[in-house]
């Protein structure tokens, strides 16, 4: 006889709020500064959705970054980027940027009018010995994610393993596992999880049903949070559901916030404030 494996079961439902961000984009900030104790290593998930380029043409001019990945996935839309390293280009449907902000980099995030623009960005937190690691941008085309067909799903994998496949990145800091899943209307879907990992789903489209609760479906633009378990379970409704999952052990460090920047204490924050003054943000 084969142990039940433990079904990771709801611990919350997040819907977040409507923010205004950058030089006027109009978001949903999904998770944030308070949730950090519990989403541990994920400190923060936007969410964009709209079909109205004056939402978010105004863009994300040049700004800083240190002590953290920003992780950009596109289901539609075209964000141009730029940064200090030189690097220049555009994330575009089915595409994700993988940004490694480490000791500092000065990066613009401009979305280009576009039919939708349709995506989330997912702030990673870095470990406190790789903080001051190397700046590095990673754009991961729509060709280089495996897309996993199975009997009434698809499994796009941005990141980690899935069953055969390996994602285009495995995260070189913290191990990230990040799935693109679309279920057809009534399909069921289980993945094997490590227990101790943070996970959680943000649903995209379609509604749908998780762990062994039959009763109560969960919509979309929602992002939901589970306790720790050894199996997630997930059922569409009548409409199919697609979601993003994130998964990664917690890090279990202090955290100093401080907008853009995100140390372990105030005082490397505060450095991180004089090196911006000083001119000596941007090591190279
Ligand atoms: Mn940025």
């Amino acid at each position: 006889m084969s142990a039940i494996n433990t079904i990771r079961t709801i611990r919350k439902i997040v819907t977040g709020s409507a923010q205004v961000d950058g030089a006027g984009v109009k978001l949903v900030r999904v998770i944030g500064r308070n949730d950090t104790q519990e989403f541990d290593p994920f400190l923060m998930l936007d969410a964009f959705d709209s079909r109205n380029p004056d939402d978010y043409t105004k863009g994300f001019p040049w700004h800083p970054h240190r002590g953290i990945e920003t992780v950009t996935y596109l289901i539609s839309g075209d964000i141009e980027h730029s940064d200090s390293l030189g690097n220049k280009g555009s994330i575009l449907d089915g595409c994700c940027q993988w940004m490694t902000a480490g000791s500092g980099i000065l990066h613009q995030e401009m979305p280009q009018s576009s039919e939708r623009m349709l995506g989330v960005q997912l702030w990673l937190n870095l470990p406190r010995s790789d903080k001051m690691t190397q700046p590095q941008y990673r754009d991961i085309s729509a060709a280089m994610i495996p897309r996993v067909q199975e009997q009434g799903a698809v499994v796009g994998v941005i990141a980690g393993h899935y069953g055969q496949a390996t994602g285009a990145t495995q995260g070189d800091y913290v191990k990230t596992l990040f799935l693109d899943v679309a279920l057809e209307p009534d399909s069921e879907w289980q993945l094997p999880t490590t227990q101790e990992a943070t996970l959680f789903i943000y649903i995209v489209a379609g509604a749908g049903y998780f762990a062994n609760d039959t009763q109560n479906v969960i919509a979309s633009h929602q992002a939901v949070l589970f306790e720790q378990g050894e199996q997630f379970v997930a059922r569409a409704a009548g409409q199919g559901l697609r979601f993003l999952l994130f998964s990664g052990q917690p890090l279990g460090e202090p955290i100093a916030w401080g907008g853009p920047i995100v140390m372990n204490t105030r005082e490397e924050l505060q450095q991180a404030f004089r090196d911006i003054e000083d001119g000596t943000f941007i090591r190279k």
